[in-house]
């Protein structure tokens, strides 16, 4: 049997990210992935302005806390002011450029014009660069902002626009089909027939190939049929990157997946030392015009496997083929407020919830095939094989929002 870790270096190691460059305007980027550095060409802000409304004035003339000077000008943000004239003050107003000489801003609340608003009291002794926000204090012209593989979230489409880049270069998206295998699955929508359940990994994996930013070619349920699921295979293969499948991956006389990759192509079955988990199914399948190749993987059907499967193991093989830098999810040490008597011989994945104790509940029904518990639960416990737990032990918790974009 394969770790996990195992399993995730032969996968990364494996793959080929897409090598298409598109560059797309920075208002549609989300969720793309950046293809080469972005570096500023100007300084943010560009030049000195006020974090207040207010006055600006040379802090060495309001050094008694009480001084009454003339206003010479007043500058609202956007407008560009001339010097300070020496002994005056100018009204300012937040993100307004510091005029030539001023070198503080006294803040409003602090400041008494008289009725007019030609002249000011201000009851305040500013240090000098109060209230200013420097030039370049946020990026300096020159600087690297955001480096290749960045997986481009509003914050960082914030950032790209505040530095004026209209466009930016992307991986183009990663083209993923999917089918389903399974006799016995039906669409929701349908009555249910006696043996058949509903095929609810359709819903889970296209949700989380939707997050990831794919592009799907939804092919539905196969029979199970080797020819069936080769015909599948085939179509499957025809323009895209990765065919992802779940269904049919273990090795009994009605699991077809084996035969039909091994006849279209290259597979290798792995047994993974996971719970849930298990068996996953990986390889390639070879192209209509036989010039290229389409990456195969095989997830077991039972859906917490699956969603398990692919949160720790299909998703970052997904972003190294997206080009996006590969990084292993963030775990926290946290208490365990449950009993966990009889741990696996294999690394468990077990569904917790967060409680107001700071400590972690565990769902009581850990079955694979229980998605109720991925819906209840905050994230995974990462269980070291044959580790059991005791209330008040410390275990590695994997929250979802780590697993996930
Ligand atoms: P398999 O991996 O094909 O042996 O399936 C293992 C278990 O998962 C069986 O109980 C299947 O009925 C179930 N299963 C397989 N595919 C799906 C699916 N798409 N949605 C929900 N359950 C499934
Ligand atoms: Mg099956």
């Amino acid at each position: 049997m394969l770790s996990v870790a195992e399993a995730l270096n032969f996968l990364l190691q494996s793959a080929r990210p897409v090598n298409a460059i598109e560059t797309i305007p920075t208002l549609d980027v989300a969720g793309r992935v950046l293809a080469q550095d972005q570096f500023s060409q100007i300084n943010v802000p560009p030049m000195e302005n006020t974090q207040m409304d207010g006055y600006a004035v040379r802090a060495a003339e309001c050094a008694t806390g009480s001084t009454v000077l003339p206003v010479s000008q007043r500058i609202p943000a956007g407008h560009v002011a001339g010097p300070l004239k020496a002994g005056t003050v100018a009204r300012i107003f937040t993100g307004a450029f510091i005029p030539e000489g001023a070198d503080a801003v006294v803040m409003q609340e602090q400041c008494e014009p008289d009725a007019s608003g030609d002249q000011v009291t201000i009851r305040h002794s500013p240090r000098s660069g109060e209230w200013i926000r420097r030039a370049g204090e946020d990026i300096q012209a020159g600087h690297l902002i955001l480096s290749a593989g960045t997986r481009l979230r509003a914050q960082e489409q914030g950032l790209a626009a505040s530095v004026g880049l209209a466009a930016l270069p992307v991986w183009r998206k990663l083209r993923v089909a999917v089918f389903f295998t399974g006799d016995e699955l039906t669409m929701p929508g349908e009555p249910l027939k006696p043996g058949a359940i509903y095929n609810s990994n359709r819903f889970m994996l296209r949700g989380l190939l939707q997050q990831l930013g794919c592009e799907i070619t939804d092919l539905g349920n196969v029979p199970d049929t080797l020819e069936a699921t080769r015909d599948a295979l085939r179509r499957a293969a025809d323009g895209h990157d990765l065919i992802l499948t779940s269904g049919g991956v273990s090795v009994g006389e009605e699991d077809h997946i084996k035969p039909a990759v091994e006849s279209e192509g290259r597979l290798s079955m792995w047994q993974i030392a996971m719970k849930p988990g298990k068996p996953l199914a990986f390889g390639a399948v070879r192209g209509a015009d036989a010039t290229g190749e389409t990456f195969f993987v095989g997830l077991p059907g039972n859906p917490v496997s699956s969603f398990v499967t692919f949160l720790l193991l299909v998703r970052p093989f997904i972003h190294a083929l997206q080009g996006a830098r590969v990084l292993p999810p963030n775990s926290f040490a946290k208490r365990a407020d449950f009993h966990w008597p009889k741990p696996d011989r294999r690394n468990e994945f077990l569904r917790v919830k967060l409680n107001d104790k700071e400590g972690l509940d565990l769902f009581p029904n850990q079955s694979s095939g229980v998605l109720t518990s991925t819906v209840w639960g905050d994230g995974l416990v990462d269980n070291p094989a044959g580790q059991v737990i005791k209330p008040g032990d410390t275990v590695r918790f994997i929250p979802f929002s780590e697993l996930f974009n």
